[in-house]
């Protein structure tokens, strides 16, 4: 298990383009809906474009050379395309080994605007997609591998292919980080999440755990108090790293019990969370825990890697913003959870894309490029 504070899928698309494995039960994420031997224990504390000229085609058949390129395909990304197709930048988006991004493992989504019986995470981000297709985004399910960020036109490498861009918005994310066994991931969305704020309204009067140490564990345990009539915050190691105050806090509320020295051996449940196997990490004692969901707050890890010497990434491994979606380099934007650890909601982080896209408009505007067309259909 890896715990961290610090930084821390797919259905066949009924609108085309996106590869969506829609095996997730189409269910709600709540569960069905203890016992628990462990007593609570009080805590102390390819083919190169011509820079600026004509488009250039792949090995694939799609664009090489853009107006703006686009890193990342979650709704920060997706939003951005929009936005920047229906200002005749002619997006070519590099969506990633994740297509669609973190909501593709969820399934219930309930406070995305304008879809009042909510929506699955995976048939949302296959509207994203085919209204950024719709205007004309090009899109390739491939991971950038190296970037050159000296000047325009910007570089990208995926699969061996170079990419060239006038401009280029960064919405790379950040990944969830899990325990890392098989039941979590087959539980996911049923039962299992990662989000308190996103999920924690499917538990009203369920009990459920929450696994972490860190401040991020203990506010997603003190929130999920308002619907769960029961949160055990259960932790691999005796003490713990989150600010006093928030354990204060814990230890005072009636409807939390802490739990050190536990890590999660299994999760337990056919079609939903039913239990957790758990074992005692200083006696070795395996017991069970009747729980109907199980949050892993153990972090994030912003998906940073490839723009380490060019971008500014503050200790937390989060991008560094200037003046809302700009960074160091003129021309390079930034956009949703690949920099905001605050907020990190699909409906921020498209309204991210879409600042980043009118800041890059305005951006090639005042370098001379908006007019001239540097790419040509494809
Ligand atoms: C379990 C869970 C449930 C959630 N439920 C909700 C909810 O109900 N409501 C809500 O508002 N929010 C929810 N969220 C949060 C929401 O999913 C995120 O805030 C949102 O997806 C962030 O969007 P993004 O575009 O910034 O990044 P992401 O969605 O993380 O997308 C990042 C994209 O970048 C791509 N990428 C990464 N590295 C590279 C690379 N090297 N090259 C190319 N592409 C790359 C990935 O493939 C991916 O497409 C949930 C999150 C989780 C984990």
């Amino acid at each position: 298990m890896n715990e961290t504070n610090t930084a821390a899928d797919e259905a066949s698309s009924p609108l085309g383009g996106l590869t969506i494995d829609f095996s997730a039960d189409g269910g709600s994420k709540a569960p069905a809906g203890g016992s628990f031997g462990f007593s609570p224990i009080a805590i102390e504390s390819g083919a190169v474009a011509a820079p600026g000229g004509p488009s250039s085609q792949s090995a694939r058949g799609g664009r090489t050379h853009t107006k703006l390129l686009v890193i990342g395909s979650g709704p920060a990304g997706l939003t951005a395309a929009i936005y920047g197709a229906r200002a005749n930048l002619e997006p070519v988006v590099l969506a990633g080994s994740a297509p669609g991004g973190q909501l593709m493992i969820t399934s219930d989504v309930e406070n995305y605007p304008g879809f009042p019986d909510g929506i699955q995470g995976p048939d949302l981000m296959a509207l994203f997609r085919a209204q950024a297709e719709r205007f004309g985004t090009h899109i390739e399910d491939v991971d950038v591998d190296r970037v050159d960020l000296t000047g325009r036109p910007f570089h990208a490498w995926a699969r061996g292919v170079e990419y060239t861009a006038e401009a280029v918005i960064v919405a790379t994310g950040a990944s969830a980080l899990w325990l890392g066994i098989e039941s979590e991931t087959r539980l996911r969305g049923r039962g299992v999440s990662a989000c308190a704020t996103c999920d924690g309204f499917f538990f009203r009067d369920k009990e459920i755990a929450v696994v972490g140490g860190g401040d991020t564990a203990f506010e997603e345990a003190l929130f999920l108090t308002r619907f769960a009539t029961k949160v055990h915050m259960l932790h691999r190691r005796e003490s713990f790293r989150a600010s006093k105050i928030m354990q204060d806090r814990a230890v005072a509320h009636p409807k939390i019990d802490i739990h050190p020295n536990i890590v999660v051996e299994e999760v337990l449940g056919e079609h939903h969370v039913e239990a957790l196997q758990l074992r005692n990490t200083a006696s070795g004692e395996v017991d069970r825990m009747d729980v109907q969901g199980l949050f892993i707050a153990i972090g994030y890890k912003p998906n940073t890697q490839i723009f380490g010497g060019w971008l500014d990434i503050d200790p937390m491994g989060y991008l560094v913003v200037r003046d809302e979606t700009g960074s160091k380099i003129d021309g390079v934007f930034i956009a949703g959870d690949v920099h905001d650890h605050r907020y990190r909601q699909a409906v921020t982080a498209a309204g991210d894309g879409s600042k980043a896209a009118i800041d890059a408009e305005r951006w090639l505007e005042s370098q001379g490029v908006t007019e001239a067309s540097t790419a040509t259909a494809w």
